[in-house]
């Protein structure tokens, strides 16, 4: 009897061009999962990350998504989809900061920061949720951070937006788990990345030496926890919270 090939999974990666969901792509990949990389404004590292992650065997497009915009959040979703012929992980890790001391914080800089790592998940996940609760089966991963748990000085906007994060991902989890569909959340403490090489070498420095393990995290150790979390044996898992910090957020 010939036996019927399972088919490969796919899975979108938001902010999939560069740092941290780069390295998620490429550890899907490896996972032998067809890789979505959305990208707002890096179109050339975007193509290349996904070049690389078909260079792994899979196959692999670049998709172009503002996640502040509900419609093109929903357009990214029907169209990684419609790439693969199914969605089966959904990575939410598209992130900004706008880092200033409360009493200097504009609406405007809460707004520009809630908008794409609260309400930017909120439409992917919405848009993936509907898909993969028909498919009944579902991965939903978001990347928070160890701020939206213990708060910092100078980040009101980042540490609200990545705590919401937690109960979002929280309440999809108990809405889905029924449907085969898991929600759970990573929080990176320090990384490596362009986001972190932005801050003043000082609060690098003081960063660094609040680390138990003595150095900044490498976007593939986050990677690999999003790995883990989005494969099979993770199946009994959801509604859950891992650090990836080395020891940061004890
Ligand atoms: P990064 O290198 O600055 O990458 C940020 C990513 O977000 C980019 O790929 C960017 O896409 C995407 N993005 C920003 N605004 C977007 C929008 N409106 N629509 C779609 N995509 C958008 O930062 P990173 O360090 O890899 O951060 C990745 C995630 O990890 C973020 O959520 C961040 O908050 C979180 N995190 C990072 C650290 C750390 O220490 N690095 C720690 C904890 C949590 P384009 O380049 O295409 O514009």
């Amino acid at each position: 009897m010939v036996q019927s090939e399972t088919p490969r999974r796919a899975a979108l990666v938001t902010g999939g061009a560069r740092g941290i969901g780069r390295a998620a792509c490429l550890a899907l990949a490896a996972e032998d999962m067809n890789i979505a990389v959305s990208y707002a404004g890096s179109a050339a590292a975007a193509e290349q990350t996904a070049a690389d992650c078909r260079a792994l065997g899979v196959q692999a497009v670049a998709l172009q998504a503002d996640v502040r915009r509900p419609e093109a959040c929903k357009q990214l979703v029907e169209d990684a989809a419609a790439a693969f012929g199914r969605l089966d992980v959904l990575v939410n890790n598209a992130g900004v900061t706008a880092d200033k001391l409360l009493l200097q914080m504009t609406e405007a800089d809460f707004d520009a920061v809630i908008e794409t790592n609260l309400k930017g998940a909120f439409f992917c996940t919405k848009a993936a949720a509907r898909l993969m609760m028909r498919q009944r089966y579902g991965r939903i991963i978001s990347v928070s951070s160890v701020v939206g748990l213990h708060g910092n000085a100078g980040q009101a906007n980042y540490a609200a937006s990545k705590a919401g994060l937690i109960g979002l991902m929280k309440s999809v989890a108990k809405e889905y788990a029924s449907r085969g569909v898991t929600a759970n959340t990573v929080a990176p403490g320090f990384i490596t990345t362009d986001m972190t090489a932005a801050m003043p070498e000082a609060a690098r420095a003081a960063a660094s030496a609040a680390i138990p393990m003595g150095k900044p995290g490498r976007p593939e150790d986050v990677a690999a926890a999003i790995a883990f979390l989005a494969g099979e044996r993770a199946g009994y898992i959801t509604g859950q919270l891992l650090c990836i910090d080395g020891g940061m957020g004890m």
